[in-house]
């Protein structure tokens, strides 16, 4: 998608800095950390919302947590744990419009739901 940041930053039109990349996905390093460890987890293709997900996107989703699992495995916060969140319209407050799973850790994390 044209004006979607994160598009941009797949396609190298905006720099972040770039934790794992294959064909189907991009790890980046949060802008605004709010833990010591918060990298997103981008599908390379555009979805909007996780209200577009479909059933082709099956293998796409389950993927994106195996990479979750080998990244925390990799980078040594595995062990200590860590939270996905993945925002969902306005009520979450969702500001990039192309699906993300946020992963937090190096830290004991706060409430286990927000606000
Ligand atoms: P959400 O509120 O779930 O849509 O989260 C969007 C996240 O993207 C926020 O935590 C932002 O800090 C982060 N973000 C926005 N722009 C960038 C960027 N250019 N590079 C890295 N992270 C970004």
């Amino acid at each position: 998608m044209e004006d979607c940041i994160f598009c941009k930053i797949i396609k190298r039109e905006i720099p972040s800095e770039i934790v794992y990349e294959d064909e189907k996905v991009i790890v980046f390093n949060d802008v605004n950390p709010a833990a010591p460890i918060h990298i997103l987890v981008v599908p390379k293709k555009h979805i909007a919302t996780l209200l577009e997900v479909s059933e082709e996107d099956d293998t796409l989703i389950s993927y994106i947590y195996q990479v979750i699992n080998k990244i925390a495995k990799e980078r040594g916060f595995a062990e200590n744990g860590f939270r996905v969140i993945a925002n969902c319209g306005k009520d979450s407050g969702q500001e990039v419009m192309h699906i993300h799973f946020h992963v937090l850790g190096g830290k004991k994390l706060g409430a286990k739901i927000v606000g």
